[in-house]
């Protein structure tokens, strides 16, 4: 089944380090983007319908990112959820995701999301430390970030993830962990954590040249990863992806399409979507985003059919990020290809290392092995 990915570029301010399609909050802006994105949506339906023997597609999760998705109104959220049930045949049960910023919520807030049909809620919480907060340039401090997660359990949300980041300027070890153990406390579903990557433009490497902050040496990052999933592996927290942890049956089912050869759609601009072996982005400024579907002009650029290559190529690359690996013999099944015939001499090396596992033809990355997943996975590329 399908996965529906709808991008919402607005934030309240924007950070230092910030590296996605994002712009700063224009309430007349985002009125009409809101307007465009259900138009949008509707006549993807209408497409699919008029392509697929007159049946809406199926799909069974519903992902707003950004940006900063909880600056709309439930009132907008409920409508783009209602136009994805009018366009596509969604499931019972699906999987609705929310991305949360903690300044920006509260309980009544959170309520009428749910009420809207939000039934996970994915807060950017980065760090329970207010001086990486602030040097983050985040809008929100610890104590907030613990009072929308409370919030959000008044709401009734009994799926919610929360995103940590490590490897921030300045941090030792000691401090990354400390916030992961404050998460943990908080007893979320979900984690994610993420290691910072200070991009060459950032504004976050110029106050870090200024102020004379460095990121600790690369075998403290690679500390504090190994430390943090020991510590959420002895809370009861499973990891199942390179960045992310769950408690049981709490997977990202949205995000597992990207990891499992899925399919989904992006609306929006700068989404993408992968389908039937073609592959396609939007426009990624909002403005043309919203001229385009106001001209019913198409809003893709970039459309590529993925060669037989590619698509095998992208499916253990993504495949080996997850826990469990990736399984030969579906391999097999789908593209034809014996996977260990064909990279069995260049894979070796890295099990001679300990880096890569291989058992009943699966094969999966080892903790150690995951901290230098890319010098693997070059080899699928
Ligand atoms: S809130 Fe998120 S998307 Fe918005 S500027 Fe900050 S990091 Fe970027």
């Amino acid at each position: 089944m399908l996965g529906l990915y709808i991008h919402i570029p607005f934030c309240s301010a924007i950070c230092n380090y910030c590296n996605f399609n994002r712009g700063l909050f224009d309430a007349a802006l985002k009125e009409r983007y809101v307007g465009a994105l259900l138009t949008e949506i509707q006549r993807a339906g209408r497409a699919g319908e008029a392509g697929g023997a007159g049946e809406a597609a199926r799909a069974d999760t519903i992902y707003f990112g950004g940006g900063t998705p909880s600056l709309l109104e439930a009132g907008e959220i409920d409508q783009i959820i209602a136009a994805c049930r009018q366009s596509f045949d969604v499931a019972a049960g699906c999987e609705v995701t929310l991305e949360a910023n903690p300044e920006t919520t509260t309980t009544d807030r959170l309520r009428a999301y749910r009420s809207a049909g939000v039934n996970r809620l994915s807060f950017g919480v980065q760090s329970f430390r207010d001086d990486e907060l602030r040097r983050l340039s985040r809008l929100h401090g610890a104590d907030r970030a613990r009072a929308a997660f409370a919030e959000a359990r008044a709401a009734g949300f009994d799926n919610v993830s929360l995103d940590l980041m490590m490897w921030l300027p300045g941090q030792q070890v000691d401090e990354w962990l400390d916030s992961v153990d404050q998460a943990i406390a908080l007893g979320p579903e979900h984690l994610s954590l993420y290691l910072l990557e200070v991009y060459p433009n950032a504004p976050l490497k110029e106050d870090m040249a200024r102020a004379r902050w460095s990121q600790a040496p690369d075998e403290d990052a690679a500390t504090m990863y190994m430390a943090a999933m020991d510590r959420l592996e002895a809370a009861s927290y499973e990891q199942y992806e390179i960045s992310n942890v769950a408690r049981p049956r709490r997977r990202s089912r949205h995000n597992t399409k990207y990891w499992t050869d899925g399919q989904w759609l992006g609306f929006g601009c700068g989404a993408h979507s992968t389908r039937d072996g073609v592959r396609w982005k939007n426009v990624s400024a909002t403005e043309e985003y919203i001229d385009r579907i106001g001209r019913s002009e198409p809003t893709a650029v970039d459309v590529r059919r993925l060669s037989d290559a590619e698509r095998l190529g992208d499916a253990l690359f993504t495949g080996l990020r997850l826990s469990d690996g990736v399984d030969e013999i579906a391999i097999e099944r789908r593209y034809g290809v014996d996977l260990w015939q064909r990279y069995g001499a260049d894979l070796q090396p890295f099990l001679d290392t300990g880096l890569l596992k291989r058992q009943n033809r699966r094969l999966w990355l080892t903790r150690r092995g995951m901290l230098l997943a890319h010098e693997v996975m070059t080899v699928f590329v």
